[in-house]
């Protein structure tokens, strides 16, 4: 692609309006925090005493749904080889809850590690799921401006690759997912592909280009073994897909790349029912009171 080339002069001051400082849009000190840095003991010692309660295996270019109760911890961790997930998340009870992108990157940034939260769109906005801990921590950003688990880029679809290339393929992330939630909520695709929205890209290397801007992929660092870990905040229901990029290094929406399935495992704390994690509530919704600034009175 080529750098888009200015059509107006720059002013005299330009330098000067160029040098000034930006400022954290969201400093995170100003959140809620959350318990694991507030108490990292207490999730500590759930972990040391889970049990792990339930698996699931998406294969290559499928995806899957799973359910976590609020207070259970959940892995997706790659298993036979380098593979990238899209994630989806919902509030089990109420599927127009769900995960938020746009917020979750305003409030953590572009991509998400241990003690970031996943938050839910309006009016909700609450977290969903906190990171607990992430095995390609190490990674930071790379000399590209690359780093892992972003939400910046949506899912691969059939739409953008009917767009691109003019075939129709069926197994994008999109897609996967469409399938994933009819069959769990036992209703026509048409009824609930609205329900689908834009992912958590776990194990995916991304990044902008610095002169252009553009968004990039490159080979996964994630190895077998390596997993994201997160808590549930509220009784979830989650869908991942093994997307068919693979490791991401080429392309996607088809099948030209190599696929691994990848491996969700559900734990429950021991003592979750009767003794919930000390210190630990599930997160109402926002307390905005909803009216934005309309009256109700006629
Ligand atoms: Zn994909």
């Amino acid at each position: 692609m080529k750098l888009k080339r200015p059509q107006h002069e720059a002013p005299d001051d330009a330098a000067a309006r160029k040098a000034l400082k930006p400022v954290v849009a969201y400093p995170p000190e100003t959140l809620p925090t959350p318990l694991l840095d507030a108490q990292p003991e207490v999730y500590r010692q759930a972990k040391a005493e889970w049990q792990l309660v339930s698996e699931v295996l998406v294969p290559a270019r499928e995806a899957k749904t799973f359910r976590v109760p609020a207070g259970h911890f959940f892995r997706i961790r790659s298993v036979e080889g380098p593979q990238v997930g899209d994630l989806n998340l919902w509030n089990e009870h109420e599927l127009s809850e769900r995960f938020f992108t746009g917020k979750t990157r305003a409030l953590h940034g572009t991509h998400l590690s241990t003690g970031d939260r996943m938050w839910s769109n309006f009016p909700h906005l609450r977290p969903m799921a906190t990171i607990t801990e992430d095995t390609l921590d190490w990674y930071g950003f790379d000399s590209f401006g690359g780093s892992v688990h972003d939400v910046i880029g949506t899912r691969c679809d059939p739409y953008t690759n009917k767009l691109l290339k003019g075939d129709d393929y069926h197994y994008c992330c999109h897609s996967n997912l469409c399938r994933a939630l009819a069959e769990h909520v036992k209703k026509p695709i048409a009824e609930i592909e609205h329900l689908v929205h834009d992912v958590l890209n776990v194990f995916m290397c991304t990044g902008f280009d610095r002169q252009t801007g553009q968004y990039f992929m490159k080979h996964t660092p994630v190895r077998p073994g390596d997993y994201l870990e997160f808590f549930a905040e509220i009784d979830l229901l989650g869908a991942l897909s093994a997307c068919p990029g693979g490791a991401c290094d080429s392309e996607h929406s088809s099948d030209q790349a190599t696929c691994h399935p990848l491996l969700v495992e559900i734990f429950k704390p021991r003592g979750r029912g009767d003794d919930p994690l000390p210190g630990w509530e599930s997160p109402k919704v926002s307390a905005y009171e909803g009216s934005h600034g309309l009256s109700t009175s006629t």
